[in-house]
């Protein structure tokens, strides 16, 4: 198979180019018709002459997705199914959804996931591969050109686990943050990570402005253990020390995302260790209740549990907010992504 030609940085493209003797400048030719006119095929690239064209056809994939399915939510998140068009005709989930600030989309970084997180539905879908650097942009391209609409934010927070695709995530990033490709600056970029703690060190040295959260969900090394299997390898304690390093670092706040489940997480003991574990780091707290999953054994916690829970983080120098849920009608809420078992 060809590979596909927005698996390039911008810099890679340029050196692709030198080696099929061509001037480097068409390099920033073809990112513009990739990602701001979005073209279909190389035969659109209009300024570029027919040889290259043909040339670029002949040794390259242009890597668009096709769309299997399209849910529609009544709070207006759409939930995409792309065909990925590769060999094995790999399936994968990105969702649009839409807030006064604009829109964002919550793309995957992988066909299935090796975290194996008890509460998440992408857990018990076979890990096939990560995705290339072409296919996580492609999410925002077609998603943008079936929409008719800019993506303004992404959040790296469908399936997979992008700290476990590292490069793939990075290199998408490049592509999404350059001028010349999306154009999505990278304080509109969040990445969300259960917790692999060398790729949080190597995230601070980097020194992008993107976005950090955690998936923390616990306070404690025993229910965190029991459900995110990944705090064996990185217990809290690393995990913390990680994350001080990044803001030390970065200067840059950490959201950790918390998902609330009923008489597991969610009582007053549970945000006393929390309030101890997180004073004095710069950092936000994220409440989401949890998303029941099919055989799943946790349940979401009560409101006025959830409620509590906030205050209490409040009320003692923690800010912490509970995340609006978008999507749960069509699936599309956190940890409910899941690739369905469609055959073409
Ligand atoms: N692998 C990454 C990103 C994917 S999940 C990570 O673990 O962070 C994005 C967020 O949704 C994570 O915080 C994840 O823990 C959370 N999540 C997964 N399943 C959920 C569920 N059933 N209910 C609520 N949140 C869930």
């Amino acid at each position: 198979m060809k590979e596909n030609i927005k698996n390039f940085n911008l810099d890679e493209l340029k050196e692709k180019l030198k080696e099929i003797s061509e001037k480097s400048f068409r390099a920033e030719q073809i990112f513009k018709w990739l990602y701001q006119e979005k073209v279909n095929t190389f035969n659109d690239m209009t300024n570029l002459s027919l040889e290259l064209r043909k040339k670029l056809d002949e040794k390259y994939n242009i890597g668009n997705f096709k769309i299997i399915k399209k849910l529609e939510s009544i709070d207006g998140t759409k939930k995409y199914l792309f065909d990925v068009q590769d060999e094995k005709g790999n399936l994968i989930e990105s969702v649009l959804m839409k807030y006064h600030h604009g829109y964002t989309v919550c793309v995957s970084s992988q066909i299935g996931c090796r975290m194996g997180c008890k509460f998440c539905a992408s857990t018990g879908i076979p890990f096939a591969r990560n995705l290339e650097t072409g296919e996580i942009v492609e999410q925002i391209l077609a998603i943008e050109k079936d929409s008719n609409i800019k993506v303004s934010n992404i959040v790296f927070m469908g399936i997979g686990e992008p700290f476990d695709n590292f490069e793939n995530v990075m290199n998408a990033i490049n592509i999404l943050n350059n001028p010349k490709g999306l154009n999505i600056g990278a304080r509109h970029i969040s990445i969300s990570t259960s917790g692999i703690v060398p790729k949080i060190y190597e995230l601070a040295d980097k020194k992008i402005q993107c976005t950090l959260s955690v998936s923390l969900h616990s306070s404690n090394d025993k229910t965190r253990s029991e459900m995110m299997p990944i705090n064996n390898l990185y217990p809290i304690d690393e995990l913390m020390k990680a994350c001080k390093y990044y803001i030390e670092k970065t200067n840059k706040r950490i959201s950790f995302e918390y998902a609330l489940a009923k008489d597991n997480n969610d009582n007053l003991e549970d945000a006393k260790q929390l309030v101890k574990l997180l004073r004095g780091m710069l950092s936000h707290v994220n409440l989401i209740p949890i998303n029941k999953i099919e055989d799943g054994k946790y349940i979401k916690s009560t409101n006025e549990n959830i409620i509590k829970f906030r205050d209490y983080l409040n009320d003692h120098g923690i800010v912490a907010t509970i995340r609006r849920e978008l999507g749960s009608d069509i699936s599309a809420a956190c940890g409910q992504l899941r690739k369905q078992n469609l055959k073409r």
